[in-house]
């Protein structure tokens, strides 16, 4: 067992207001400035709907993430002798078009433009050439039309369903739609780091921060082609790669990343999760049907006696641990098994998660339970119910599925199941129109405890900011100084692996 601190993240779809807040927020701070003009560390997608870069997720196209080549686990890009072989040409790289061309108003205009008897109006101009251009993309371009036929056909993820499931997807009021915020997930097996040719990304030793260093940065851009989630983006004036940092000096100071801090729908779970470094591999290759189970295995129980002896003689600190056993993340992820990780079938062991989206359920659940009369007892009694609940849910569970769960319906049926039986639950004790045995045989069914349901409403509907962000202030001034103290003294204080030597896994195959 070799334990790694991980600040992991947990976005809860169903809160999500699409109002991109949090895109803004991160622009602001970080890339804001000339040879950044085209990026979004932190974006926000309309699912069903194509993001950004145009069909990211289509890695036929792009070849990012790994594949299984019999017991070898190779990087899509054809490993290192591939990636050098495209060095010079790399056909993978998105295209401006595939991002979209970065285009400002020419507000001055709207002071400067005469008298007249119409009111000035503003043309968009390319950040590029700084010429008039007519805007024909953008990075939420499809926002809140993705469920419209135009935009929402080009998903690859309509690929999974049937002709039937694609059609009722855009049918008069069934259509739908949901909002999928993106930041880079700070892998536990980084596509980008093993694309690199430089070995300029690194995965921090101490809290699994990955960032690329701009002093050895080489401008190959293979992290970009390496990355299945197009998140390291290639800087045109400086000549670097550069990618979302998890705002790492706000956290050293004891602050939430910004994307974070600025959410209005507080959808967002900042903690920390204790994994086992020995289980990357067999977890990053493990079969599709079991990526998502490999991944929870990998993550260590942090109340555990021997988890938190090998996590401080690997120099995890008292405050990580402590924060680990309080962490949001690892009660969704781990504990109640809602949150999923966003295309496990990528391989690179993404360390944040997302509760899928609900959608509108309400009406379902009280037409079902209303008009069919609980069969048998116990929690079989609610099978029936519950599956006609689950079809009449608008997003289709195989899409869900080829998002979150690398095609394992039964992943996606689970989560739903639970947030479905917790809906209830608070239904039954605040509104009153369920039936005590309906609820008890949901909860049962969906295999949960009352004070389970209780614990993710709280958490869902009511937390408090101390609940959702429970990072201490990371100390990296420590790190560098165990990594510099001498070899007997390191010996001495039972580290075995030092903090910073997180890349030797994630490079290693
Ligand atoms: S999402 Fe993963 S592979 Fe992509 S840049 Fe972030 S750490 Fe690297
Ligand atoms: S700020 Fe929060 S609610 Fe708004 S789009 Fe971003 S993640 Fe969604």
């Amino acid at each position: 067992m070799d334990p790694r601190a991980q600040v992991s993240m947990v976005f809860h779809l169903d809160k999500c207001i699409g109002c991109h807040t949090c895109s803004v927020a991160c622009k602001n701070i970080w890339t804001d400035r000339e040879g950044a003009e085209y990026m979004w560390w932190n974006n926000v997608e309309t699912k069903p709907g194509t993001g950004y870069p145009t069909r990211w997720e289509d890695q036929e196209r792009y070849k990012g993430g790994f594949e299984q080549h019999g017991d070898e686990l190779r990087l899509k890009l054809q490993g290192r002798m591939g990636a050098l072989a495209n060095l010079f040409f790399n056909p993978y790289l998105p295209t401006v078009d595939e991002y979209y061309e970065p285009f400002d108003y020419d507000y001055e205009k709207l002071f400067s433009a005469p008298e007249g008897d119409d009111q000035p109006a503003v043309r968009a101009k390319s950040m590029i050439s700084g010429e008039y251009m007519e805007i024909e993309a953008g990075p939420n371009w499809d926002d809140d039309l993705g469920g419209s036929p135009v935009y929402a056909k080009n998903d690859p993820n309509l690929e999974h369903l049937t002709e039937e499931e694609r059609r009722s997807l855009n049918e008069i009021e069934r259509m739908v739609f949901f909002y999928l915020p993106r930041i880079c997930n700070h892998c536990a097996n980084p596509g980008c780091v093993a694309a690199c040719p430089a070995g300029a990304i690194y995965k921090r030793g101490e809290d699994g921060i990955v960032l690329i260093g701009q002093d050895k940065c080489r401008a190959w851009r293979m992290c970009i082609s390496g990355c299945p989630y197009k998140k390291p983006y290639f800087n045109w004036k400086t000549g670097k790669s550069e990618k979302c940092i998890l705002c790492y000096p706000r956290l050293e100071s004891g602050q939430p990343p910004a994307c974070f801090h600025s959410c209005v729908g507080r959808i967002r779970y900042l903690g920390v999760l204790l994994y086992d470094a020995d289980q990357i591999r067999s977890a990053a290759g493990a079969p599709n049907e079991r990526l998502v189970d490999a991944q929870r295995e990998m993550v260590l129980n942090p109340f555990d006696e021997q988890v938190v002896m090998r996590a401080k003689q690997n120099g995890i600190s008292d405050d990580m641990i402590e924060a680990a056993q309080n962490s949001p993340v690892y009660k969704f992820f781990k504990q109640w098994k809602v949150a999923l990780p966003l295309h496990p079938e990528f391989r690179t062991l993404p360390m944040l998660f997302y509760v899928p989206p609900l959608q509108p359920v309400q009406a379902a659940i009280h037409e079902v339970t209303g008009a069919y009369e609980i069969e048998g007892t116990g929690a079989a009694g609610m099978a029936p119910q519950f599956n006609l609940i689950l079809e009449k849910a608008r997003v289709p569970i195989r899409y869900l599925a080829s998002l979150f769960a690398a095609g394992n319906e039964t992943l996606i049926e689970d989560v739903l199941k639970k947030l479905v039986a917790v809906r209830m639950f608070k239904r039954w004790q605040t509104v009153v129109d369920l039936k005590h045995e309906e609820v008890e045989q949901a909860l049962a069914y969906a295999g949960m405890t009352p004070e389970e349901a209780e614990a993710i409403f709280r958490l869902t509907s009511l937390p408090t900011y101390e609940e959702r962000f429970v990072v201490p202030p990371l100390k990296r001034e420590q790190s560098i100084e165990s990594t510099r103290a001498p070899l007997t003294q390191k010996r001495e204080a039972g580290f075995t692996r030092f903090p910073g030597s997180q890349k030797e896994p994630a490079r290693g195959w």
